[in-house]
């Protein structure tokens, strides 16, 4: 999607990926709410968890996703220790960022949320 800070960074625009495959890139979030705060984000555009479930393909995509994240946890050294994992959707679960992305946090004990 043309003008998507999201769809450029999921391409490399930003520099070298923390992780990546076919479907998804990972980054770090460039203002980290813990230790490890990473970005997992689709390389097609989705607008947010609603608009991927919506499709078979995006469903599709989305058990995928489950599938990479192991490797994903694996690689930012969360899978003993634990983590959160987010995905923010419209006003009220304040999504700022109109390209569906998942939020992976940890390599701390995390507060209470919310
Ligand atoms: P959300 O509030 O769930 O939409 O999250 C958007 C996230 O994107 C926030 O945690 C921001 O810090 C992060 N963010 C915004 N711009 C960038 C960027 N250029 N590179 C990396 N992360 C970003
Ligand atoms: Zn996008």
């Amino acid at each position: 999607m043309k003008d998507c800070l999201f769809c450029r960074l999921a391409a490399g625009a930003g520099g070298p990926l923390l992780w990546e495959n076919e479907d998804l890139s990972v980054f770090a979030d460039i203002n980290p709410a813990a230790k490890v705060h990473w970005l997992i984000v689709p390389k097609a555009h989705y607008e947010n968890i609603i608009d991927l479930c919506s499709t078979e393909e995006g469903c599709e995509l989305f058990r995928r996703f489950g599938e990479a994240l192991p490797e994903i946890v694996a690689q930012a050294g969360l899978t003993e220790s634990g983590f959160r994992l987010i995905v923010n959707c419209g006003r009220d679960g304040r999504q700022t960022v109109g390209h569906l992305h998942f939020h992976l946090l940890g390599g701390e004990r995390l507060g209470v949320h919310v």
